[in-house]
């Protein structure tokens, strides 16, 4: 018999197990995979990756997703040692071969002697000691009675993908580089304008284009204002849009030396600056639609598309309200939540906040005290933002970022606020692990 009750096998699913299991807790971990697919993942592994098979940036000093690697292994993660074991080259970023990392940590949450792995779907809500870790794609039945429980309406919502152009496809004689205000070092954007004729034209292009249909577990779903598809918001209004991300203020056009009518911007999307993402221009339209609509902007006639847009479902709860900071559900604490469905963002977030669900859950079953990371850690500053530190009415998901943490006092220049940080946190996680 078990003593406490995983739900779901992704990344946090897997790491809150495997710290569970290496205090000694015997762990029942169902996984849906194996009996029911999800519209994302290919595969029955465990910590399947659905998507790029990189967990971004390996540097403790500048990035704090760096840094929450190093917290991870410093904690003995599970999905940390796997990734590492299977990483393949990609510069400063800690990327993996996607296969080899996820049936590494299958085998090891396999042959781990206190963990009961099943195959098996779960609709309802355990009744003892357990953590959900469903995910973005939880199930629906599971998402049903997650509702009836926290009394939330808003757990399910959409989360948006902008289409991606090749830089060398953009006519850079029609569009140009230049930050709105001349904000920034200049080079951040690339505008590209259209008198009114021209937005009219768009306008109505958006409107008749024809669309994908929503799933029948999408419907009725609300839009997230921050992620509202671009037709729907051209649907609201013949101007929203030139009030919303086309609006042309502050962005001088060199071939006029005026504000255009209206603008399409662009935002570098990849380290080497040859893939830019068209801002705020998630969509639901049809792929044929989008090169068609997309190519009528001025610039992007020729336009290649790296990547077309699209729209998926998020699943997540307002976990700055619902849960403890030991991401128990206040309403009832035997339940904890873990992975993006609290409201992280991102492969490591998701594993790195199933590893503090694990260890919390571990500690209390052993009766042990709990003593969450400090806010100045990488772990504890994310943990710090999913249980509280954000408005809970307002909450999105995020990635770990080095805004979560708490300021630097000193009067330190911009350059050096990172590495100041990242020895920050690596002092105060060592002050942690060693009380
Ligand atoms: P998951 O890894 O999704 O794990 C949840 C598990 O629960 C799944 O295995 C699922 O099968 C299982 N499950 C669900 N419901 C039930 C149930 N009722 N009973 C039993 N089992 C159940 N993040 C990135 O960092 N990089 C990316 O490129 C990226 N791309 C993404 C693309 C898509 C289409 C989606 C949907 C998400 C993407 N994400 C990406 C986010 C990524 O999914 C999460 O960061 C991460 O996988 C979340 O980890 P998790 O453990 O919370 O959920």
């Amino acid at each position: 018999t078990h003593q406490i009750h995983i739900v779901g096998g992704g990344l946090a699913g897997s790491e809150a197990a495997w710290q569970l299991a290496e205090r000694g807790i015997r762990v029942r971990l169902s996984e849906m995979r194996g009996v029911e697919g999800t519209p994302a993942h290919q595969t029955d592994h465990l910590a399947e990756l659905v998507c790029s098979n990189s967990f971004r940036s390996d540097d403790p000093d500048r990035n704090a997703v760096g840094l929450l690697h190093a917290e991870m292994r410093a904690l003995g993660s599970l999905i940390l040692a796997k990734a590492d074991a299977h990483r393949v080259p990609a510069g400063s970023a800690l990327a993996v071969d996607r296969d080899g990392y996820s049936a590494a940590v299958t085998e090891a949450i396999d042959a781990h002697p206190n963990i009961e792995l099943v195959r098996e779907r779960i609709d309802t809500l355990p009744q003892g000691p357990s953590i959900i870790a469903t995910g973005p794609l939880t199930g629906a039945l599971l998402a049903e009675a997650i509702k009836a429980e926290t009394g939330e309406e808003a757990l399910a919502f959409f989360d948006a993908i902008a289409p991606i152009v090749h830089r060398d496809s953009i006519d850079m004689s029609v569009a140009w580089f230049q930050s709105r205000w001349n904000k920034g070092d200049g080079s951040d954007y690339i505008n590209c304008p259209m008198n009114k004729e021209e937005y009219l034209a768009f306008h109505t292009a958006l409107l008749e284009g024809e669309k994908g249909e929503f799933k029948e577990w999408e419907k009725n779903t609300p839009y997230f204002e921050g992620c509202m598809p671009v037709e729907v918001m051209a649907d609201r209004g013949t101007d929203t849009l030139r009030y919303g991300p086309m609006k042309p203020v502050g962005l001088d056009d060199p071939r006029t030396g005026r504000w255009p009518y209206a603008v399409v911007q662009l935002r570098q999307d990849n380290a080497l600056g040859t893939l830019w993402n068209i801002v705020g221009f998630q969509t639901k339209l049809k792929h044929a639609e989008q090169v068609r609509i997309f190519r009528m902007i001025p610039g992007l006639e020729k336009a290649e598309f790296a990547r077309l847009g699209g729209l998926h479902r998020n699943t997540f709860l307002q976990s700055p309200k619902l849960l403890d900071p030991e991401l128990r559900l206040k309403s009832r604490p035997t339940l904890r939540f873990a992975g993006q469905i609290t409201g992280c963002e991102g492969y490591v977030e998701s594993a790195a906040i199933g590893m503090l669900a694990g260890r919390f859950a571990a500690a209390e079953l052993l009766g042990e005290p709990i003593t969450p990371p400090p806010p100045e850690t990488a772990l504890g500053a994310l943990l710090g933002h999913v249980t509280g530190g954000a408005n809970a009415e307002t909450y999105q998901p995020m990635n770990v970022n080095f805004g979560l943490f708490p300021p630097i006092e000193l009067r330190a220049k911009k350059a050096d606020r990172k590495p100041l940080m990242a020895a920050r946190a690596r002092e105060a996680l060592a002050r942690w692990q060693a009380a």
